[in-house]
C-alpha cells in the first residue's frame, strides 16, 4: 500500500445527520427490492432470471460482447463466489461464524501479542491469502445492517457470534473491522457494460471469498473470534473508508489512491486486539464535484449530477450521510436490459487509470485545479510508489501486473 500518513486529517471524511441516521435493513438494498418484485417473495438473486433472458437473447442474435465464450469465462471466475458462500446471506456455507476445521484443542490457547504485532499479523496475511490492500477499522456498530433478509442483527454484551431463530448475535467484544480490497482486471473493465466487464466483477468476488474465509480460519486458529463477511452483514464501503483505504466518490464507489474504484471489498469483523487506521482525505470530495465523468457515462441516470444532500430519493438509499446518492433500482434494472452487470462508472473514473491529459480538456470548469489537482498529485504517488508505468505526455496511463503476494 502506498504511505498514508501524509493523506490524514485527523477526523472522518463524512458527515453523519444523527437525527436522520438509522441502521440500514438488507431488505430495502436494490438487489433485494428488485429481486422481490420480480419473483414475489424476498429474495436477493431473483433479478437474475430477467438478466440471465436478455443476455441469452443477445448471445442468439450474436451481440460482440455478449457470446457464450464471453459467458464461458464469466461462469468460471465466478465458481469460488458462488460455492464459498451464499451470497448476501452471513453465516452461510463457509462464511460460517465458526471455526471450519480449527480443533478446539489447537485453538483453546489465545496467543497474546502487542496490538502492534497482531496488526503487522494480520495485514501480513490478508496479503497473503490474495487481499492487495488491507486497512483496519473500529467496528462502528451504525455500519451493520439492522437485519438481513429476515433476522436482526443484534449486539450481545458476551459471549460468541452465533446464530438463534431469532437473530444474528454479534459480541461486543468484536470491535474491529479488518477491510480487504482486491484489484479487478483493468482491461475487462474497459469493456463495461458488455458482459467481460461482468468477468473482472466475478473474479473479484471470488478472490475475496477466498481471502475472508481464510483470514476468519487464521484468526481462529490463534484463538480469536472471526466473522467473516462479503457484502452480508455490514456496510463495506463506510467500513473502507473508516480503515483508512479511501474516499467515497460521486457514483457511490470507495476510490483507492493505489487503483481508484477498480476494487472489490470484504471484512473480517473481529476481537483480536488490533490497531485501528485513519481516515484518509487526498482530495476526492472536491474533484468529483468538478468532473460529472460517472454521471454522464451511466446509461441508466442512477448517479446524481447535483449537490450532496443528506436525503435519499428513494428507499434502497440510506437517509442521513451527507454525499451523492445513488438510484439502485435504475442501475439495476439497467444490468437486466443490458444482460449483463456494468461498470462503466468504474471504467470512465479517472482514478482508476490515473492522470490523462484528455481529462483536463474536459475540466475546463474544474476548481480543483486551482487548489492543486488530486488526480494529477495522486497520480504522482502512484508513479512513485509502482501503481502507475510512466508513460510518455498524453499517452494512456500503463497499469502494471500487480505484483501479488498470495493467492
Ligand atoms: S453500474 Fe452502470 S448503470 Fe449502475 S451506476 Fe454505474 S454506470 Fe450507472
Ligand atoms: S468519474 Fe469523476 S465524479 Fe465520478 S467518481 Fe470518478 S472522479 Fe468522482
Amino acid at each position: 500500500m502506498m504511505p498514508r500518513e501524509e493523506m490524514y486529517i485527523g477526523k472522518k471524511t463524512y458527515q453523519i445527520k444523527e437525527e436522520d441516521y438509522q441502521r440500514f435493513p438488507v431488505v430495502r438494498q436494490a438487489f433485494v427490492k428488485v429481486s422481490t418484485e420480480d419473483i414475489g417473495e424476498i429474495n436477493y438473486l431473483g433479478f437474475l432470471d430477467k438478466m440471465h433472458k436478455n443476455m441469452a437473447r443477445r448471445m442468439q442474435e450474436g451481440d460482440p460482447g455478449y457470446s457464450q465464450k464471453d459467458n464461458a469465462l464469466d461462469m468460471g471466475a465466478n465458481a469460488l463466489n458462488l460455492t464459498l458462500g451464499t451470497y448476501g446471506f452471513p453465516n452461510s456455507q463457509f462464511l460460517s461464524w465458526n471455526p471450519l476445521y480449527v480443533p478446539p484443542f489447537l485453538s483453546a490457547n489465545k496467543v497474546e501479542e502487542t496490538p502492534e504485532n497482531h496488526t503487522h499479523g494480520v495485514k501480513e496475511a490478508a496479503a497473503f491469502y490474495g487481499a492487495d490492500l488491507a486497512g483496519i477499522a473500529k467496528l462502528d456498530e451504525r455500519w451493520v445492517y439492522s437485519q438481513d433478509m429476515v433476522k436482526p442483527f443484534v449486539f450481545d454484551e458476551e459471549g460468541v457470534p452465533c446464530e438463534s431463530e431469532k437473530a444474528f448475535h454479534i459480541p461486543k467484544s468484536m470491535n474491529r473491522a479488518i477491510v480487504m480490497a482486491f484489484l479487478m482486471d483493468g482491461e475487462l473493465q474497459t469493456k463495461s457494460p458488455k458482459l467481460p466487464a461482468s468477468t473482472a466483477t466475478s473474479l473479484g468476488y471470488s478472490r475475496m471469498a477466498i481471502a475472508t474465509v481464510s483470514l476468519a480460519e487464521y484468526i481462529r486458529a490463534l484463538g480469536y473470534q472471526a466473522i467473516p463477511c462479503m457484502n452480508d452483514t455490514a456496510l463495506s464501503i463506510p467500513l473502507a473508508v473508516d480503515a483508512g483505504l479511501g474516499q467515497l466518490g460521486r457514483h457511490g464507489l470507495l476510490i483507492t489512491p493505489e487503483y481508484g474504484s477498480n476494487v472489490r471489498l470484504c471484512k473480517v469483523l473481529t476481537d483480536m486486539p488490533l490497531v485501528e487506521d485513519q481516515p484518509i482525505d487526498f482530495g476526492i470530495t472536491t474533484f468529483c464535484e468538478n468532473c460529472l465523468l460517472c454521471a454522464n457515462e451511466c446509461p441508466s441516470g442512477a448517479i446524481s449530477s447535483h449537490e450532496r444532500t443528506t436525503e435519499s430519493e428513494e428507499s434502497t438509499g440510506n437517509s442521513g450521510v451527507l454525499k451523492w446518492y445513488i438510484k439502485g433500482e435504475h442501475c439495476l434494472k439497467y444490468w437486466q436490459a443490458n444482460g449483463a452487470s456494468c461498470a462503466n462508472c468504474i471504467a470512465v473514473c479517472p482514478f482508476t487509470y490515473g492522470y490523462e491529459s484528455e481529462h483536463c480538456a474536459e475540466c475546463e470548469r474544474c476548481e480543483a485545479f486551482m487548489r492543486g489537482c488530486p488526480l494529477q498529485s495522486n497520480t504522482f504517488f502512484r508513479k512513485k510508489h509502482g501503481y502507475l508505468e510512466d508513460t510518455p505526455w498524453a499517452s494512456k496511463s500503463k497499469i502494471p501486473p500487480t505484483k501479488r503476494r498470495g493467492l
